[in-house]
């Protein structure tokens, strides 16, 4: 016994303070991937199309005329983009990149007579209301995981959260095995035809109020999976989704920031076309 006092005096305290300050361990890790529309050329953003293993990097036309659509909330972050065009794919190591809105991970840009792309529209700001978040489950939360056709990634990053060095419950947060319990309902995974029924049973036995967090790629938009014979996701065809953790699979402080973003307890700051906002 007083081996282990002795180590725990030695190494002191390991937990992480996120979100009061920022992460360590982590440092290097990319949560997402941002456009900087302003160092990409159309013919850039063909090839950056043409590389992107999923639809997170779209184009239509051509160079003298065009469309690129990039869709944070797709991507893998496979690090083609930012290897081959480092000025306009750039990664976020910032892990708060969970937003309430899904338009927050996409920016379209647009292209004319051969002259630099530049944005249709920029992603709408979060409204206040959307801001201020659910405030009800401010000091305790039971959380809901389902996985609804995930490759356990995902899962992965989540056991982390329970983890000495993320301890969930030094935020109020923890994980119930009964959806009766549970105020939150946190989706990995494509939906698969099979898990759909399971996953909207698991949905209609919580009491409401009830929030929803689709988290990774393949929850968001159905990542490299989108479209197969067995998928019916993305989760938000089936279900209204209160925030979006993007990654592949999200980092333990993303998601961990999703689930502060949706109680009010954090702010957004991930926008796909724009620098770091500085979301607390
Ligand atoms: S990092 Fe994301 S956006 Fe870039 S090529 Fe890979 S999947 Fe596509
Ligand atoms: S988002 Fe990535 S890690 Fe998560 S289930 Fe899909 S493929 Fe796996």
């Amino acid at each position: 016994m007083s081996r282990w006092i002795a180590k725990g005096l030695r190494t002191g305290i390991r937990t992480t303070r996120f979100p009061q300050a920022g992460v360590r361990g982590e440092e290097g890790a990319p949560s997402a991937i941002r456009l900087r529309w302003q160092g990409l050329t159309a013919v850039e953003g063909l090839e950056a199309a043409a590389i992107c293993p999923t639809s997170a990097i779209e184009t239509s036309g051509t160079a003298e005329e065009g469309e690129l659509r990039f869709d944070a909330g797709a991507c893998i972050l496979c690090g083609r983009c930012t290897r081959r065009f480092p000025d306009a794919f750039t990664p976020v190591e910032n892990p708060r990149v969970a937003v309430r809105s899904r338009d927050q991970l996409r920016t379209t840009l647009r292209w004319e007579r051969g002259e630099a792309p530049a944005p249709v529209a920029l992603a709408a700001a979060a409204s206040a209301v959307q801001q201020a978040g659910l405030r009800l489950f401010r000091h305790s939360l039971h959380i809901r995981h389902v996985d609804a056709g995930s490759c356990n990634g995902c899962e992965s990053e989540l056991q982390m959260l329970s983890a000495p060095y993320a301890d969930l419950h030094r935020l109020g947060l923890f994980f119930t095995p009964t959806p009766r319990h549970a105020d939150l309902l946190l989706v990995t995974g494509v939906v698969t035809e099979n898990m759909k029924a399971p996953l909207l049973e698991t949905y209609a036995a919580m009491p409401a109020p009830k929030l929803v967090i689709a988290a990774g790629a393949c929850a968001i938009s159905g990542g490299s999976f989108a479209g197969g014979p067995t998928t019916v996701g993305p989760l938000d065809r089936l279900l209204r989704v209160d925030a979006y953790v993007p990654g592949c699979p999200p980092t333990p402080q993303a998601l961990l920031h999703g689930l502060l973003l949706v109680l009010g307890r954090a702010s957004q700051g991930y926008r796909a076309d724009q620098e770091d906002q500085g979301g607390a």
